[in-house]
């Protein structure tokens, strides 16, 4: 206890509370704590193991994102007027680290889904657009997909070449997009089209694509390092005939939008990353306590101890950060610099608790039989979507340098 009249000129102590107590409190609701609880059931029922053998045989797990679409996952921050939960950013963050502590291939197809797709359009489109487009994608009926990066340009997103050209009342669209995520699995897809090639990034427009439109087409699934139960391709436009109605917002607003998109999508590509750190973590605890060695548990091993407190630490300190961006979020306050820094921290720390964990196994961690094999390949993805580790140190510096 802090003693009275210290040279802070609080009490300290539970008998008086320090004046600012309310702006600082890390209690969550109820209701975040119940969805949390919800995600964790789920994932804990649905996931981990039970995606071992999609991820070996890299097939999309169709029927368990269904269940997503049953439990609200699919539409977590649209307004219940077009089917969705209306969650706050604080709640989808939850929901984000629980569904990737169970299995990070499920989780990133929530994320593309409800971070950039169906966002995009709840944030910018039309009255018109959101009751065509959202209900379906909220309750789970249509997976959405967004396509920013192309083959010639990802870190510099502005430098993209997709065409957009109006002809009478419909956009024709050319070029094509990579690694997008749900990508063959989408029904509908948000993707970024230069239609004034003068203007540079003000010169770019946002389209809501269904599949089955006219010279509209999807690539065959990577092979990935990790991730292998969710689905990245290319999205490709070889005269692709939009309706003009389909422009979202204004033309040339694109690439703002884009941005913005971005700042919600960090915080749950930072929520990721503490799933999938969290569940390295569960994984190597648990191997510690039943791996014997010197006639002794790996949980008596002060080296290997200390590993798993300094892991814990740090998983806490980019949960903070994580909920903090979110909670900055909710507030409506600027939230670009705190998504940066807690997308950045909670990857590198999921690259690293998954190193770490695949360590504490020993040769087991090096085969498939366990799973920080695959929590191991699932990590790295959180050090590049979603703006890569030297993207967000830019953008933080930014901040700093003020320049
Ligand atoms: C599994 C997966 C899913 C994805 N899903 C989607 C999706 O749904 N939608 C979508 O639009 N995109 C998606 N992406 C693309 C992803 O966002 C890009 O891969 C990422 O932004 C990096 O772009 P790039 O691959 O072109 O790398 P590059 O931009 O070519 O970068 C290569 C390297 O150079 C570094 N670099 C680049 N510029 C700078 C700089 N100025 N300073 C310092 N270093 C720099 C990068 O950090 C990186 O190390 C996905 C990618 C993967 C792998």
């Amino acid at each position: 206890m802090v003693a009275a009249g210290n040279r802070w000129g609080v009490s300290g102590g539970a008998a008086v509370a320090p004046p600012d107590v309310e702006e600082l409190n890390f209690e969550l609701t109820d209701d975040q704590r119940r969805v949390r609880d919800v995600a964790r059931e789920f994932a804990e029922a649905e996931l981990g193991e039970k995606i071992a053998p999609y991820d070996e045989r890299h097939e999309f797990p169709h029927a368990i994102v269904a269940k997503l679409g049953e439990l609200g996952f699919l539409g977590v921050l649209v307004d219940p007027e077009y089917g969705g939960a209306g969650l706050d950013y604080v709640s989808y963050a939850l929901i984000v680290e629980e569904l990737n502590r169970g299995d990070a291939s499920v989780g990133i197809t929530m994320w593309a889904h409800n971070s950039l797709c169906t966002n995009h359009i709840a944030l910018f489109a039309s009255p018109g657009l959101k009751r065509q487009y959202l209900p379906p994608l909220a309750q789970g009926q249509v997976l959405g997909a967004w396509g920013l990066t192309e083959p010639g340009s990802g870190s510099d997103a502005a430098a993209l070449r997709t065409r957009a050209a109006l002809t009478g009342d419909t956009w024709v669209l050319n070029g094509s997009k990579a690694f997008i995520t749900n990508a063959t699995v989408a029904g509908t897809a948000v993707v970024m089209a230069r239609t004034d090639p003068e203007k540079k990034s003000r010169g770019i427009s946002a389209f809501i694509l269904e599949k089955g439109m006219p010279g509209f087409s999807a690539g065959t699934p990577y092979r990935k390092l990790g991730l292998h139960a969710s689905d990245t391709a290319e999205l490709i436009f070889e005269d692709a005939q939009v309706p003009a109605g389909n422009l979202v917002g204004e033309r040339g607003e694109g690439f703002v939008q884009a941005m913005q998109v971005l700042e919600g999508g960090r915080i749950a590509m930072a929520a990721m990353g503490v799933g999938i750190a969290q569940a390295a973590v569960d994984a190597a605890a648990r191997y510690m306590k039943q791996r014997t060695a010197f006639g002794r548990t790996l949980a008596e091993f002060n080296g290997l101890r200390g590993m798993i407190a300094d892991l814990a630490t740090e998983i806490e300190v980019a949960r903070l950060l994580m909920l903090r961006a979110a909670w900055l979020k909710d507030q409506g306050q600027p939230a670009m610099h705190a998504a940066a820094m807690a997308k950045l921290f909670a990857s590198e720390i999921a690259m690293k608790a998954a190193t770490k964990a695949v360590q504490i196994h020993g040769g087991a961690g090096y085969i498939t039989e366990f799973p920080v094999e695959r929590i191991f390949r699932d990590a790295k993805l959180t050090e590049i979507g979603e703006g890569t580790s030297e993207i967000q140190r830019m953008v933080i510096a930014r901040t700093i340098l003020g320049d």
